[in-house]
């Protein structure tokens, strides 16, 4: 079984945003960037397979610039086989990311494709669900848990008050939750070996997909400022601040 495991370079999750003086974006420039995290625990998931023996080669796939690379040798580092990088400077939405790995999917023949539920910058959500959709394939949201067997992926979702568990067909797409695994971080001669590791390079143009944006970004803006809070003495004086001030209760 051969699982893609597609991979985005976002603003490392421990660095505080700011938001570009013209309002047009974040800044980027000499900002520490990193694996989407959700990426991390798909990529985990993907290399515990192999090592299970369920899975015979764990590719990892980036659509971005030239520095995404990075984001792949993280993952080779982690235990992928090989990458693919799909090279772009133009801003990606999800459907054109989705083209992209559909492309690579069919290319590869791959029969399992394990990918983050959502990106930590865009917070789109949106990608997995339309990669499933551009290839007929069934898919499983939020997992918080994988089975394999008998030819059928059970997936575990994390779902508003509970867990839904529901059993997918192959070939099949699946986004992952944050509490399905503990990604592992990549020791020293892993990082090295990575190295080594191949990695391909292709162009939108290559997978003859057309990356053109539809959507335009009008502003972008700081959440408003929080105020200070207040201490109180008793909690008398809090449900009194409730019911008369706040009115919440
Ligand atoms: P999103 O729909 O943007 O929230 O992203 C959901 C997931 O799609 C991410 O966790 C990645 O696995 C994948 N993805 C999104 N953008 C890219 C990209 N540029 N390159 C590779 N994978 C991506």
């Amino acid at each position: 079984m051969k699982v893609l495991v597609p991979v985005k370079r976002v603003i490392d999750a421990n660095v505080k945003v700011r938001v570009k003086a013209d309002h047009s974006g974040v800044e980027l420039t000499n900002v520490k960037m990193a694996m989407n995290p959700f990426c991390e625990i798909a990529v985990e998931e993907a290399v515990r397979m192999k090592e299970a023996g369920a899975a015979s080669e764990v590719v990892a796939v980036s659509a971005g610039p030239t520095q995404a690379q990075e984001t792949i040798r993280t993952a080779l580092a982690m235990g992928a086989d090989r990458g693919v990088l799909i090279h772009s400077d133009d801003p990606l939405e999800p459907l054109a990311v989705a083209k992209l790995l559909k492309a690579v999917v069919e290319k590869e023949g791959a029969d399992l494709v394990i990918m983050g539920k959502q990106a930590i910058d865009g917070d789109n959500n949106q990608t997995g669900q339309m990669l499933a959709a551009l290839l007929g394939w069934p898919q499983g949201t939020f997992a918080s848990k994988l089975e394999l067997a008998d030819g059928a992926m059970k997936v575990t979702r994390e779902v508003d008050g509970g867990l839904e568990i529901v059993e997918l067909k192959m070939p099949c797409v699946v986004t992952v939750d944050l509490r399905l695994n503990q990604p592992r971080y990549a020791s020293l001669p892993n990082i090295m070996k990575a190295k080594k590791k191949p990695i391909e390079t292709l162009t939108p143009a290559d997978l003859g997909v057309d990356t053109t944006p539809r959507v335009s970004v009008l502003q972008v803006v700081e959440p408003p400022a929080r105020k200070a809070g207040v201490k109180v003495a008793s909690v008398a004086e809090l449900v009194d601040k409730l019911r008369n001030e706040a009115k919440v209760i």
